[in-house]
């Protein structure tokens, strides 16, 4: 089975107008890249970034969607929003959003799922913590995250799943390369009993935590690992192009 590598970047709170100089650079240095390519600005640049790289190789996404496709839910976003202003993919159950915003694994299928409604390619984020890793818990906590995530229904178009340990998220350390190959071979094992073979051998499986340009190569060359959802190192063009190349 062969699948595309994704090269995903979370820009997270970062990002003014100012920093389209960078999605240009991006644009330049991506040209005709293997890998396919994907930025998820803040949701005050989506509009603009994707009319910038329309008919690019880099794609735009959001970082975070309601459920609802509308209504009085005052500062969020719908999945329809996102679509409508260019967006093609969207992170949910980001480690950060269930810490800051106490997103339970039932209201991020409830995202899965708007976001599908909506058309988008719903990117679920999975890990665990250091505390549940050191008590050998890795893999009970996010085969729990998968299996509550992921509503019925998915395709190897309307989902990634990203694994992200939350201790290696922006500090640096990443998991080791066994580490990464035990969970990303359990995921594709939980996604091929659900969603059987086909499916589940075709959607992709990012890992993120502290990915840059001189981890990537060995990280992206791990079993089952296609491709990576990037932060810090998404930020500027030349370390995520790098990265990109990489997943190439
Ligand atoms: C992330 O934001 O999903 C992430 C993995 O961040 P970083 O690459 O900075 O660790």
């Amino acid at each position: 089975m062969t699948r595309r590598k994704l090269a995903a970047g979370n820009w997270k709170m970062n990002g003014l107008a100012t920093a389209g100089v960078e999605l240009e650079a991006l644009i330049e240095a991506t040209r005709g890249a293997a890998a396919e390519v994907l930025i998820c600005p803040p949701a005050t640049l989506i509009a603009a970034f994707a009319a910038k790289a329309r008919g690019s190789a880099v794609a735009i996404g959001g970082q975070d969607c309601h459920a609802a496709p509308g209504g009085a839910h005052t500062g969020d976003l719908a999945a329809e929003m996102l679509a409508d202003a260019g967006a093609s993919h969207v992170i949910v159950g980001h480690s950060e959003r269930r810490a800051d915003h106490g997103e339970r694994d039932a209201q991020v299928r409830a995202k899965a799922g708007a976001a599908w409604r909506a058309g988008l390619t719903a990117i679920v984020c999975v890990g665990e913590t250091e505390a549940e890793r050191d008590a050998g818990r890795a893999q009970e906590i996010v085969g729990g995250q998968l299996a509550g995530s992921i509503p019925d229904g998915a395709t190897a178009v309307n989902l990634v799943v990203a694994y992200e340990p939350v201790w290696a998220i922006g500090t640096g350390r990443t998991a080791s390369l066994d580490d990464i190959a035990e969970m990303h071979d359990f995921l594709r094992a939980r996604l091929v009993a659900r969603f059987g073979p086909a499916t589940g051998e075709a959607v992709r499986l990012l890992y993120g935590g502290s990915v840059k340009p001189g981890n990537a190569g060995e990280i992206f060359a791990v079993s089952n690992v296609d491709g990576g959802l990037v932060g810090g190192a998404s930020l500027k063009a030349d370390d995520f192009a790098a990265i990109v190349k990489a997943a190439g």
